[in-house]
């Protein structure tokens, strides 16, 4: 399997360089080649296969340049972290399914990727003997997952940018306490739109970024895609055992069209139907909820909501769906991406918005609703919702036809939102014992402007080489 850039400016990759190059070099986003199509005896095997088994099975889809019995490795090691052995178990509360993604280190979705995408990193560097730098920007949930991803690695130094006094505090202490030396978080004087634009620009900048190895670890990384695919398809197939339903739609809490676009991956594998609907849900800002029900994708200022993690804007995952939505066509992708960076708005005709409605459907959902759906839930069911997976829920309680399954993702663990969730119920989630006691730790951090000189200046003064 090789990787095109979806501007098309770059010759098909293998997979260990497409992970090495994260963005790809013509500013484009990497993809695979072809989608491999799931056939129905494959299909059935993977019914009763662990997390593990059917991470395996997916990954060798998608990765030909590493040997299968190291690629097993790589798995086992990557969710030895997680504290509930099915990894990401489904739970039936009421009429809907809830697809736990957060036992991993730092309880949230990120870990499943990121876990995985550390070691894989480690992996290629121990093969050719060399070193990287990880640059990334983070609204809350990257940074701390990224971070656990490769603390204490020898080869890696990580830069994260947060945004200055924007992420919620348990999200930064998760960050900030970890003082391992190749460690480095940087709080940005700016929103998270601004860290990213950063981090963008400095990987176009192609001798700085060849120099100093920088590697990526936000989801323009196709491997944290890929992991990613592997929860739908592990959702669908334990679904199908339990119930004997083939069919399903997804609800799915998105900011950047990250986990959303491993939906459509995993929609794509499986036949025709089994996923039958994605609803992208988005809390106020509700870029992606414009462009699904009037094809309307413009940018506007971002607003700061209690799903800290959705406050985005500019989602970098977009170009990607784009790419297919136009038949795989690089030249209309690289000409619409072109004018969107100019005018900060793209328009859709009917055809095209009837493609995209036939795979998604999507609500923007309030701050009220929001923390009604917490309350309410918690109400029902005994169970508590982080605010982000609450959109989610609430998204997913909107849709027009129930005849079918919902699987909603629940994306972070509610105590890494205690604010949220207090002022919803009136009492604060108890904290699991990772996040118990994190204030008193040692912490490490530097406030900088949002300034690409200023953030290549510090990169350079403590980059591996
Ligand atoms: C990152 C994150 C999201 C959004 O995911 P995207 O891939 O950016 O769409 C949703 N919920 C939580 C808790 C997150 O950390």
């Amino acid at each position: 399997m090789h990787y095109i850039s979806t501007r098309g400016g770059i010759s098909p990759i293998p997979f260990k360089e497409a992970v090495m190059m994260g963005l790809a070099r013509d500013g484009g986003l990497l993809l695979p080649e072809i989608l491999p199509q799931v056939a129905p005896e494959t299909l059935s095997r993977w019914h009763s296969c662990s997390f593990q088994e059917l991470a395996s099975e997916i990954f060798r889809l998608f990765i030909t340049d590493i040997g299968a019995e190291q690629l097993d490795e790589l798995i086992t090691r990557s969710y030895s972290t997680f504290t509930h052995p099915e990894i990401t178990p489904v739970v039936k509360k009421g009429e809907m399914f809830i697809l736990e993604l957060f036992h991993g280190p730092t309880l949230a979705f990120k870990d499943v990727a990121l876990q995985f995408l550390g070691n894989v990193f480690e992996c290629i560097l121990e093969e050719t003997g060399s070193r990287m730098n990880i640059i990334g920007a983070t609204s809350g949930d990257t940074g701390s997952a990224a971070i656990y991803g490769v603390r204490g690695k020898e080869r890696i130094n990580i830069f994260i940018l947060h945004p200055h006094k924007r992420v919620s505090p348990i999200q930064e202490l998760q960050m900030t306490t970890v003082t391992d030396p190749n460690v480095f978080n940087l709080a940005i004087r700016g929103t998270f739109d601004d860290g990213q634009a950063i981090v963008k620009a400095i990987f176009n900048d192609i001798p700085f970024k060849d120099k100093y190895s920088l590697g990526a670890v936000n989801s323009i990384n196709w491997a944290r895609i890929l992991a990613q695919v592997v929860y739908y398809i592990f959702a669908w197939c334990t679904i199908k055992q339990k119930t004997g339903k083939e069919s399903l739609d997804f609800s799915v809490p998105t900011g950047n069209f990250g986990d959303i676009f491993a939906g459509y991956i995993a929609k794509n594998l499986l036949p025709q139907g089994a996923i039958r609907r994605l609803i992208l849900a988005t809390n106020e800002n509700n870029l992606l909820t414009r462009f699904v029900t009037r094809g309307d994708y413009s940018v506007s200022e971002v607003v700061a909501t209690s799903s800290p993690s959705m406050d985005i804007q500019v989602a970098s995952n977009f170009e990607r769906y784009l790419y297919y939505l136009y038949g795989c066509d690089p030249v209309r992708t690289r000409e619409d991406f072109g004018l969107f960076s100019k005018s900060g708005k793209l328009h859709f005709d009917a055809d095209l918005l009837d493609k995209v409605q036939q795979d998604f459907a999507s609500k923007s959902v309030t701050e009220a609703e929001t923390l009604d759906t917490i309350r309410t839930f918690y109400k029902d069911h005994n169970y508590l919702l982080d605010p982000h997976t609450a959109v989610g829920v609430n998204a997913a309680q909107a849709r027009t036809s129930n005849d079918i399954p919902v699987v909603c993702l629940a994306t972070a663990h509610p105590a890494k939102f205690g604010a949220a969730v207090t002022r919803a119920i009136g009492k604060a989630p108890i904290l699991p014992p990772g996040l118990d006691g994190l204030e008193d730790k040692e912490s490490r951090c530097e406030v900088l402007d949002p300034d690409v000189r200023v953030v290549q200046e510090y990169i350079a003064r403590h980059a591996l080489l």
